[in-house]
């Protein structure tokens, strides 16, 4: 052994004995947003070498900021949401701010489906029916959260157990969200649950995007485009009727760039209903290798695409911002932000005609939506 290699060796010695510390610090520096329902609740961030950034909470897995450059190379937040674990639980109900939407998204007619010959009742928090799981979906429960960066894709999984029987749904559901951030800056979405029970679920994210920065105007004068030749028309109360209407030539057809305000005003009975946007389009060719919708900010360059396995996607212009919430970046009005929900249809529980949102014991489930930023 020659005297440098010795001396080398105590070295050696201290930084493998180290390394396994160092390995379990997480690269996502978490800052503590306190405590609740006696779990540590943390706000964690990806951020990938060109510099954009995405900030999680494990509080209802909820993304609370994403920053990308605009075309101007200025990087800048393009998510509602808030600073402070007190933030998102004063506004508990109203606005699923970036959460994690679960067991169901959207909504489930008068609380009730029936599966395998038994019916189910879930807590009505919409009228008579239930929106987003219920009156505690996953959106307002504290998940585990795990570091699982690999070089050069940070990312952070969540996990939550939810017991059989919790919010009336069947089955011990396993629950795990990954969010990661790619060198290219794509935000991707793994969800994967397992139950031991049949049970019905849809899982999806509720981030309100304005490319312009939150609380910077309406979305209106974005342009979007929705690779959907069909949606899936409501009732008053926001229910499928269960029907799948073509969407040419109504202001429900996106399939080619358009503003979103150009038509948001025209006389039809669904934008009436729904006070602008708020329906399920059905995708005419889901999966990841084709973009499921694309929105073009024409003043700040900024584009985003997703990309999605699901059959649908909920296009919502925030109809319900009426300017009392205030957030990040200032005051949420009418319309300043849209949400792009990628989803089973809502209500599919009742309607056997939409894609099954059946969950069988022991299968797994797994879906994955890629938002993916530029600018042009
Ligand atoms: C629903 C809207 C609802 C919003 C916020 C969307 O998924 O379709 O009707 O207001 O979520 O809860």
């Amino acid at each position: 052994m020659t005297r440098n290699l010795r001396r080398a060796l105590p070295l050696t010695t201290l930084l493998i004995s180290l390394s396994p510390f160092c390995w379990s610090q997480s690269s996502l520096h978490p800052e503590s947003w306190g405590k609740l329902d006696g779990k540590d609740v943390s706000l964690y961030t990806l951020k990938n070498s060109s510099g954009m950034e995405v900030k999680i909470t494990n509080y209802g897995g909820t993304i609370t900021y994403i920053s990308v450059p605009d075309r101007q190379k200025k990087f800048g937040n393009v998510a509602l949401g808030f600073d402070s674990l007190a933030g998102y639980r004063d506004k508990v109900n109203t606005g699923y701010f970036g959460a994690t939407i679960g067991r169901y998204a959207n909504r489930i007619g008068h609380g009730t489906f029936t599966l395998d010959g038994h019916a189910y009742h879930i807590p009505t928090n919409e009228g008579v029916n239930t929106l987003h799981g219920g009156t505690k979906g996953f959106d307002k429960v504290v998940w585990d959260a795990k570091d699982v960066s690999k070089a050069h894709a940070p990312a952070l999984e969540l996990h939550y157990l939810s017991p059989d029987g919790e919010q009336g749904f069947p089955g011990n559901l396993n629950a795990t969200v990954r969010f990661m951030l790619t060198e290219k800056n794509e935000l991707r979405i793994d969800y994967r649950a397992t139950t031991d029970k049949d049970t019905v679920l849809n899982l999806t994210n509720h981030s309100y995007f304005n490319l312009s920065g939150p609380a910077s105007g309406t979305i209106l004068d974005d342009q979007l485009m929705i690779a959907a030749d069909k949606y899936t028309p409501v009732d008053k109360g926001l229910i499928p009727t269960g029907a799948l209407d073509a969407v040419a030539g109504t202001p429900f057809d996106f399939q080619k760039l358009t503003a979103i305000g150009s038509r948001i005003k025209d006389n039809n009975s669904q934008l009436k209903i729904a006070n602008g946007y708020d329906q399920n389009f059905v995708l005419t060719h889901p999966g990841l290798s084709t973009v499921a919708v694309k929105v073009v900010d024409p003043k700040s360059g900024r584009v985003m695409e997703l990309f999605t396995d699901q059959p649908g996607v909920q296009f919502y212009t925030g109809n319900f911002l009426n300017g009392t919430v205030h957030g990040v970046g200032g005051t949420y009005n009418f319309r300043s932000a849209l949400a792009l929900e990628t989803q089973h249809f809502p209500d599919s529980p009742n309607h056997s005609n939409f894609p099954s949102a059946e969950l069988k014991a022991g299968q797994e489930f797994h879906s994955t939506t890629i938002y993916h930023f530029s600018t042009e």
